[in-house]
């Protein structure tokens, strides 16, 4: 199950997986839009996409949207955290609580509460599993202008790192992904500034900025049989962004 799923990162995670066999539930606020990215799917193979709408900011929907999932298709035994938000762009001391709650709801909050559900499903159904956050390379350093954001992909990476601690005798592994500037509509705000695309291709040991196909192999990678042994972790993909 990804959310999100229905552009960018996320329609790109969706296909990766769709590729290797998976059956894959899509998820994101909008019907039309995973019906439109299922559609492309189930072209290549009938069937492996399932679109199912759900708010991430709507805790309260989540449950029940779990319970659907699993009639449908069964507990997803790999969980793809994608969807996210990211209204407020300015100074931290500016900031509007409503922004802050919208984004705490959407990036945290939903993502946690969907990760309890499939998480407890799991545990009772005796099932090993995987979960993915996506978190940001702004949540592992400081994000002026965009701070209410980073907070909540730093507790990401916390939330990571707890539940692999709480899940992992259940055989259940929680990593994180840590993208850099990746081309889609969330980060268009940025790339359409050429400084901030010049500063960020400066900077990056590849000179360049990333595509979604670039993010959702690792995801693959992170859920496949072979990074079994990898739990609690978080891998930045950011063109060799931080490192310098
Ligand atoms: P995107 O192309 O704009 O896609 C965002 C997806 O999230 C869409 O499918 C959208 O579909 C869904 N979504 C938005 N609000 C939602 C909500 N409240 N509930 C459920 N679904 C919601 O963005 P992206 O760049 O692929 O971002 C995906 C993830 O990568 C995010 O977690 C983002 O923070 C992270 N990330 C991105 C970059 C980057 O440079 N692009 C860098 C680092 C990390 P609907 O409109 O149908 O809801």
């Amino acid at each position: 199950m990804i959310t999100g799923a229905s552009r960018g990162i996320g329609a790109a995670i969706a296909a990766a997986f769709a590729r290797e066999g998976a059956t894959v539930v899509l998820s994101s606020r909008k019907q039309a839009g995973l019906e439109a990215v299922a559609e492309r799917l189930n072209a290549a193979r009938p069937g492996c996409a399932v679109p199912m709408a759900c708010h991430m900011g709507r805790t309260g929907s989540i449950g029940p949207f779990v319970e659907q999932v699993v009639e449908r298709v069964g507990v997803p035994d790999i969980l793809v955290n994608n969807a996210a938000t990211n209204p407020y762009f300015g100074p931290m001391l500016d900031l509007e609580w409503a922004a802050w709650r919208k984004t705490f709801e959407v990036n945290l909050e939903g993502p946690f509460e969907l990760t309890r559900q499939v998480g407890k499903r799991l545990i009772d159904a005796d099932r090993p599993g995987c979960v993915l956050f996506v978190s940001s390379i702004f949540g592992l350093r400081g994000a002026p202008g965009q701070g209410i954001y980073g907070m909540t992909k730093a507790a990401l990476v916390s939330l990571t790192r707890t539940l692999a601690l709480e899940l992992g005798g259940h055989d259940i592994r929680v990593n994180a992904l840590a993208p850099g500037l990746i081309e889609t509509r969330f980060s268009q705000a940025l790339t359409a500034i050429p400084e901030v695309v010049e500063a960020y291709h400066a900077r990056a040991a590849l000179g360049r900025h990333g595509q979604p196909e670039e993010v959702a192999g690792m995801a693959v990678t992170l859920a496949s049989a072979e990074s079994g042994f990898m739990t609690g972790q978080v891998l930045v993909l950011d063109g060799g962004y931080l490192l310098s």
